[in-house]
C-alpha cells in the first residue's frame, strides 16, 4: 500500500501531524531535514510550573530530581516526569514540539469500505445511531453491546463515513491483546487504506495513516489528531480509573471530533455519565446470532486451593475438571493466579498424563502465549488453563469456560461477565458451558449472572432472540 492514496502527495512533515513528540521520535521516523522543519513546529517545554506537558502529571510524589549544574555556587535540582517514563524520560528543560493536523486529508479512492459482510439489523441500528451522533462532539456516545454483539463490524460503516470526508479514525484499547486482534481485521475491512498499529515497544516507524490503531497509552504522542476516536473495552485495566489515559485520549481527539465508547461491561462511574446526560447511549442486549448469553451455572468445589496443593483426585475439582474435559470443543479453564494456573498444570500431568497432553497453561508472564492460543484454535490442544489475560477479545470456536475459584476478589463483575462471554460466540456453535465453580458465592457472581439474565430478558422482550426457551 502507498501514499499513492490521497489526492496530494504526503508531505514529510506529515509523521508531525497533530503529534506532541521529541526532536529524537521526529527524527527516527522521517528523513525531513530538521533545520527546515523547525521553524513550522510549535515548541513546548516538557515540564512547565511543576506539570508534565505530555501526561499533564502535577503531582510532585511523580516527579524525580536529577542534579542541574551548580548556578552561582548553589546545587540546585531538574524534575523529570515518572509517569511517562516508560514512554522516554521528559526532563525540566526538554522540549516537545507539535505540528496542526490539516482539517481534511481526502483520499482518490472511490471504494473505501471492502468489508464485504452484512450487519445484523441491531448492529446497522447501533451504526446508525452513532453515525448520528457524530455532530454532538461535546458528548461521547456509549455503545453499551453484549460479548459476541459484533461491536467491531458495526463500527465499520462510522469509519467509512469519517474516511469519505477526509477525516482521520484511531481505534485504541487498553489491551495490546485487543489491538493485536483488531489491526488485521480493520486491515481486512479497509484493503486499501493503510492501518498502522501503535503499542509500546513496536519496531515499525511511524507514519500518518488514515487509519491507526493504538493502545491508550500511545496516544500520550497526540494532540488534536483525530477525528474520531473509538475507545474499545473502556472499563478494562488499566484505562478505567487512570487520570493520565482518560486525558490522552480526549487530547488526542480533534477540537470538533468525536469520541465513542464500547463496552459490554460497563461501570458505575459511565452508567452515571449517561444519567447526568454527560454520555450518550446504544444498548445492544442481544448476540448478533440471535442467541441468549449462556447462563453459568454454580458448582461449589469446597477448598479447591486445597485439592491443587495436595492433588487431591478425590476431590470435587478434580472431577469436574475431568467431567468438563469431556465436553466437545474448546475449554478454557480460568483461574485467578499464575502460581495456582501452573500449579494445576503441574497437577494434571503428574495424576492425568493423557488429559494433560491435549492442554497446555498461558498467563500474562508467558512469552509464549500468542503461540499457545494459535495451537488452540488450530487444534493442537482441546483444552487451556489461563488467568484472566484471555478475558477479553479472544475468539474460539465451540468454546466452554469453567471458572475456578469464580469467587476470588479478582474477580469482579466485568471479568466474570467477560470470562463468560468467550462461550457461544460462533454462528454455528452459539451455545456452550459455562460453569462458576467456588467455594462460595460472592456479590460478583450474583451480579453477573443477574446482569446476564437481564440482557437476556431485555433482548426477548424486544425479539431479538429466536429461541425463547432456554438453550441449555
Ligand atoms: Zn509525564
Amino acid at each position: 500500500m502507498s501514499e499513492l492514496i490521497y489526492r496530494i502527495p504526503l508531505p514529510l512533515e506529515s509523521v508531525c501531524w497533530g503529534r506532541l513528540i521529541t526532536k529524537r521520535e521526529i527524527l527516527r521516523c522521517s528523513e525531513i531535514e530538521w533545520d527546515v522543519l523547525k521553524h513550522k513546529l510549535t515548541r513546548i517545554e516538557a515540564i512547565q510550573d511543576k506539570r508534565c506537558n505530555r501526561c499533564s502529571n502535577h503531582q510532585m510524589d511523580f516527579f524525580g530530581k536529577i542534579p542541574k549544574q551548580p548556578a552561582f555556587g548553589f546545587h540546585t535540582v531538574r524534575y523529570y516526569c515518572l509517569n511517562c517514563l516508560n514512554m522516554g524520560r521528559m526532563t525540566e528543560g526538554d522540549w516537545l514540539y507539535y505540528l496542526e493536523s490539516p482539517s481534511q486529508f481526502l483520499l482518490k479512492i472511490n471504494e473505501i469500505l471492502t468489508w464485504e459482510g452484512t450487519l445484523s439489523p441491531e448492529q446497522y441500528r447501533a451504526s446508525q445511531e452513532i453515525i448520528k451522533s457524530l455532530p454532538d462532539f461535546n458528548r461521547p456516545h456509549m455503545i453499551y453491546a453484549v460479548t459476541g454483539a459484533g461491536k467491531t463490524e458495526m463500527i465499520f460503516p462510522v469509519i467509512a463515513t469519517i474516511l469519505k470526508f477526509g477525516g482521520r479514525v484511531v481505534v485504541a484499547s487498553p489491551r495490546i491483546d485487543v489491538c493485536l486482534e483488531l489491526a488485521p481485521r480493520l486491515q481486512e475491512a479497509f484493503r486499501q487504506i493503510p492501518v498502522q498499529l501503535l503499542y509500546g515497544g513496536q519496531e515499525e516507524p511511524y507514519r500518518y495513516t488514515p487509519i491507526t490503531v493504538s493502545t491508550t497509552h500511545q496516544l500520550l504522542r497526540f494532540k488534536e489528531a483525530f477525528d474520531l476516536v473509538i475507545v474499545d473495552e473502556v472499563d478494562a485495566f488499566p484505562y478505567a480509573g487512570d487520570d493520565t489515559l482518560h486525558y490522552a485520549v480526549v487530547r488526542s481527539k480533534k477540537p470538533h471530533g468525536k469520541l465513542i465508547y464500547l463496552t459490554a461491561t460497563p461501570d458505575d462511574h459511565l452508567m452515571k455519565q449517561v444519567e447526568h446526560e454527560n454520555l450518550t447511549l446504544t444498548t445492544l442486549p442481544a448476540r448478533y446470532h440471535r442467541h441468549p448469553l449462556p447462563e453459568p451455572i454454580f458448582e461449589w468445589i469446597g477448598d479447591w486451593r486445597e485439592a491443587i496443593n495436595k492433588g487431591n483426585r478425590t476431590s470435587r475439582l478434580f472431577k469436574l475438571m475431568e467431567r468438563f474435559f469431556n465436553i466437545q470443543g474448546v475449554k478454557l479453564f480460568f483461574v485467578p493466579s499464575i502460581n495456582m494456573a501452573e500449579k494445576l498444570f503441574r497437577w494434571i500431568e503428574h495424576a492425568a498424563p493423557d488429559l494433560a497432553k491435549q492442554m497446555t497453561v498461558v498467563h500474562s508472564k508467558d512469552p509464549q502465549r500468542k503461540e499457545k492460543v494459535q495451537a488452540l484454535r488450530q487444534g493442537d490442544y482441546q483444552a487451556l488453563i489461563s488467568t484472566t489475560i484471555l478475558e477479553r477479545g479472544v475468539t474460539f470456536t465451540n468454546c466452554h469456560v469453567c471458572i475456578i475459584g469464580a469467587e476470588d476478589r479478582l474477580y469482579t463483575l466485568a471479568a466474570l461477565v467477560q470470562m463468560s462471554g468467550r462461550v457461544g460466540r460462533k454462528w454455528d456453535y452459539p451455545t456452550g458451558q459455562l460453569i462458576y465453580a467456588h467455594g462460595g458465592i460472592t456479590r460478583a457472581m450474583l451480579s453477573a449472572r443477574s446482569q446476564i439474565l437481564e440482557m437476556n430478558r431485555q433482548a426477548k422482550e424486544r425479539g431479538l432472540i429466536d429461541d425463547t426457551t432456554s438453550d441449555r
